[in-house]
């Protein structure tokens, strides 16, 4: 899908006026509120008729009705490029807070086996499931990791994608971890767009480690954590907590290293059976992820935080299942959420946010503002990026995608094609060839 010329870091932040749009989505907070939406406010997009948004330097100087921002002073001194829009749709970079960005390869047995009826945790006990990639990462050079990465990174800012969570996960050494999170670190070097790396080393128990699962928890606290925090590799550290894969009480182990290291956390938690969150709580998670089958006693723990719940239907999708996320519940109760594409091999190989925000509206209920909302503003909130992204003001970070249509909910509704038409990182334009 990476139909136009991949964008290098070079090619930054000349001035750039983007005029002639039909709808500008500003995702401007209403009010004073500087944490992620929730409630109703998911329904406010900040929509403007005829408008222009100015870019330089990578951020944003002005954006509103067009007549407004050509009077602007900065035009006439900095002279922009102008790009006609056409009359069509812009809204905030899209934020894809959730990928599994590092792997090598397809995993068609999976998928295949899954077809045939298996579920997940039986191809898992075939040897199949995330234990397959490990292999594929473990023998990869860095450099083909970040090829692959950058080459996956471009096909996301083809699609409206301008900001991205990275885990590593499919390592399980301090080696292979490590190795992973440096090829995101190159991959991210060589892409305007703003990469936000994870490390996900407590993802499922190293297979050598099934008998001592102690011995692999040291290994995650005592080695990866420390050189990931030390070298600036990762921002946050991830857990996968699921029946077999970490137990709840081994990420809270896992969390008082991330804290101790002064790195953020985040969990997948949820998604295939109901656990208790609270005691995740006193580590305040930036987010926490699926889900679905979250218990009724802790939705108003969560509704009192701003802490983000990312919703990520792409994988209900790809596995077939029938249920899905309880957004509507979580959204009534004044949860914030988010939505994300969970790129991975296993369960959810998409790269399209925009499919994900229409699954959203067909699947969980949500209108198309709030799918809009929540994969942008509180997308960046989910990453700890809310004053920099997710939102068309001025001051924030030139991300900015356009789409080939007239009306914004025509984003979510046309599913399964790409109607991103051009895309802005950090000021940089990509547009479509
Ligand atoms: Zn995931």
């Amino acid at each position: 899908m990476a139909e136009a010329m991949p964008l290098r870091k070079k090619e930054l932040s000349s001035p750039l006026l983007l005029a002639n749009i039909g709808q500008l989505l500003t995702l401007r907070t209403p009010g004073k509120s500087s944490g992620p939406r929730r409630g109703p406010e998911l329904n406010d997009v900040g929509l403007i008729k005829d408008a222009a948004v100015l870019c330089s330097g990578g951020k944003i100087l002005a954006a509103g009705e067009q007549r407004e921002v050509l009077r602007h002073p900065a035009r006439k001194k900095l002279k922009p490029r102008e790009v006609d829009c056409g009359g069509r749709v812009a809204l905030p970079g899209l934020v894809d807070s959730h990928t599994h960005l590092i792997f090598t390869a397809p995993r068609l047995v999976d998928f295949e086996h899954r077809i045939a009826g298996a579920t997940y945790e039986e191809i898992a006990g075939a040897g199949g499931g995330i234990r397959a990639s490990v292999e594929g990462v473990g023998k990869a050079s860095k450099k083909t990791l970040a090829g692959q990465a950058l080459a996956r990174l471009d096909e996301m800012a083809a699609q409206g994608t301008t900001t991205v969570e990275a885990k590593s996960g499919y390592g399980l050494s301090a080696e292979a971890e490590l190795k992973s999170l440096e090829a995101i670190g190159d991959a991210a070097d060589r892409w305007p767009g703003t990469v936000v790396p994870t490390l996900l080393g407590a993802h499922v128990m190293p297979e050598e480690f099934q008998s001592k699962p102690e011995k692999y928890l040291r290994e995650v606290a005592q080695k990866m954590i420390p050189a990931a925090a030390k070298r600036k590799l990762a921002r946050f550290v991830d857990v996968f907590c699921e029946r077999g894969a970490f137990t709840v009480a081994q990420a809270e182990q896992v969390f008082e290293a991330a804290q101790k290291h002064a790195l953020g956390v985040r969990a997948h938690l949820c998604q295939l059976t109901a656990t208790e969150v609270w005691p995740l709580l006193r580590f305040n998670p930036a987010s926490l992820d699926h889900m679905d089958h979250v218990m009724e006693e802790d939705i108003p723990q969560l509704a009192r935080r701003d802490i983000v719940v990312t919703l990520l239907p792409g994988a209900n999708y790809f596995l077939g299942l029938e249920e899905y996320p309880p957004a509507r519940r979580l959204i009534e109760a004044g949860v914030a959420v988010a939505l994300a594409t969970d790129y991975n091999p296993g369960t959810s190989p998409t790269s399209n946010l925009a499919f994900i925000l229409s699954l959203a509206c067909t699947h969980l209920g949500m209108s198309p503002a709030e799918a809009i909302a929540a994969a942008t503003i509180n997308g960046a909130h989910a990453l700890r990026l809310g004053s920099e992204k997710g939102s068309i003001e001025a001051g924030k970070d030139a991300d900015v995608a356009v789409f080939d249509v007239a009306d914004y909910r025509e984003v979510p509704y046309w599913f399964g094609v790409n109607r991103c038409w051009a895309t802005v990182l950090r000021g940089a334009l990509r547009l479509k060839a």
